[in-house]
């Protein structure tokens, strides 16, 4: 089986598992689910979610992020950590997108790479979710099960991304890494993966 045959069927083996692959950040829009992502970086979604239930009512918009108070909006994140440079990089991530692009989470991965605090895992989770161009989406999760399975070699986030990004349609590459996320949590852990009731343990190369 050709490594391109194994990511197919592990996409399959992942689809059937688990019909119902969604972002478990909960977000409303695209400024929200850009914040939101920011914030999960070294966090828990759940821990996210908590935190934006009243932060999102608090600024309901682009501008009130943007004219909002650093050291205001520092306290109102601190729980999901890393919080002085997430709150400067929101700030900032607002303001440029008002400056650069009338206020807009833009459709391409070179402008939200633009954007303050938004790396190649963020613009991807973006374009693939909110404007359904494709894009791999490369967290702790997909990094550690693409190289268990033997899909890849690579440990850097974007040689992962490179390596696999054409093994998988455009069109199933974001439901692919939300599904990952999913295994990941729910079989393939990173310190006890449960191989013996694992779906996937027939293409699996278990390179642990
Ligand atoms: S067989 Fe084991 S290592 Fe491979 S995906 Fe399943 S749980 Fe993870």
């Amino acid at each position: 089986m050709t490594r391109k045959d194994r990511a197919l069927k592990y996409m399959r083996i992942l689809e059937e598992t688990y019909p119902d692959a969604e972002c478990s950040l909960e977000a409303v829009d695209p400024l929200q689910l850009l914040i939101s992502v920011q914030l999960a970086a070294q966090c828990t979604d759940a821990r996210v979610n908590i935190v934006t239930k009243t932060l999102f009512p608090k600024y309901p918009d682009v501008y009130a992020f943007a004219n909002a108070d650093l050291e205001e909006l520092e306290q109102d994140i601190k729980p999901t950590g890393f919080y002085r440079n997430k709150a400067k990089n929101i700030i900032g991530c607002c303001q440029r997108l008002i400056e650069a692009y009338g206020g807009e989470v833009p459709d391409n991965m070179d402008d939200l790479l633009s954007l303050p605090g938004v790396g190649r895992k963020t613009a991807n989770l973006i374009l693939g979710d909110v404007f359904h161009k494709g894009g791999m989406v490369i967290d702790t999760h997909a990094k550690r099960l693409l190289k268990r399975a033997g899909l890849t070699k690579e440990t850097d986030p974007t040689k992962v991304e490179f390596d696999v990004e054409p093994l998988i349609p455009k069109d199933k590459q974001s439901d692919f890494c939300h599904r990952l996320v999913l295994h990941g949590r729910a079989v393939c852990s990173a310190r006890h993966p449960r191989c013996e009731v694992c779906p996937a343990a027939e293409i699996c190369m278990k390179k642990i």
